[in-house]
């Protein structure tokens, strides 16, 4: 279980991938319901051999994502904060052939372990990755006239912009879009966030700006470490 006091990125709630392995209702749940693509399953085992495994989507989280995308006919996607990108090739599986995912990373590291695997599933050319501050590219996309044209943002990246991404993704999502926001329980510190770090203080802010927050619906899902799905109204 994790306690919520290391400092390193965190495991999901009850979520590290030991108590993962360990806890049979969610092992129930995988061997139910998953349906991973054959180079999603080997980018997944690949990912596991990094050090900084603990930072990837949890499987079943982005199955989920892929549904709500196809259910809303996601066509354009944004992922802020790539890893190895796992949850970049499940979204451009799950978008039509003349759909888009601009990827958002600072770290080129990562990104390199997962790019064999978009090109192995043949879906490379819905992914367009952009190596800097996602700030900047967020920026970039409004000022290239993108603004209100994207279906689903998924915001994974570094804690202390969340707000700043939720903001930019309001302003890029069409009507009816979709921001699902990663890590919204931090592994259970939200619950203390007086004692907890910036990250925590920042993931608990937003969470409370979102409660209230009239331009979209809500719902925060205790899958993986807490995800936060609010559509555009
Ligand atoms: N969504 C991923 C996990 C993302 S982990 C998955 O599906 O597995 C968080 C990522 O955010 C890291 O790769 C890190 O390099 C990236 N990141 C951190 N700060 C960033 C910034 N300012 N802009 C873009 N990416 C950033
Ligand atoms: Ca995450």
């Amino acid at each position: 279980m994790e306690t919520g006091k290391s400092k390193s990125p965190r495991m999901s709630i009850a979520k590290s991938h030991s108590s993962r392995v360990k806890d049979p209702l969610l092992q129930y749940v995988l061997d139910h319901s998953m349906r991973e693509h054959p180079v999603l399953k080997k980018l997944r085992l690949r990912t596991m051999e990094d050090s900084w495994n603990i930072m990837m989507v949890a499987c079943e989280q982005a199955q989920f994502m892929a549904n709500l995308a196809k259910l809303i006919k996601a066509k354009k996607a944004i992922e802020i904060g790539v890893y190895t990108g796992y949850n970049t090739l499940n979204m451009a599986l799950a978008l039509p052939e003349d759909g888009v995912v601009v990827a958002c990373d600072i770290n080129e590291v990562y990104t390199n372990i997962g790019k064999p695997f978009w090109k192995e599933a043949g879906v490379e050319h819905k992914i367009n990755l952009q190596i800097q501050p996602a700030m900047k590219t967020l920026d970039d996309l409004v000022s290239s006239g993108q603004a209100e044209t994207f279906d689903f943002v998924f915001i994974d990246a570094d804690k202390v912009n969340y707000d700043h991404y939720y903001e930019k993704a309001l302003e890029l999502l069409r009507e009816g879009g979709i921001v699902a926001i990663d890590n919204v329980l931090w592994g259970g510190q939200v619950l203390n966030p007086s004692k907890g770090d910036a990250d925590t203080v920042a993931i608990d802010k937003l969470n409370k700006k979102l409660h209230k927050d009239t331009r979209v619906t809500l719902s925060m899902l205790p899958v993986g470490d807490g995800l936060t799905l609010a559509v555009k109204l």
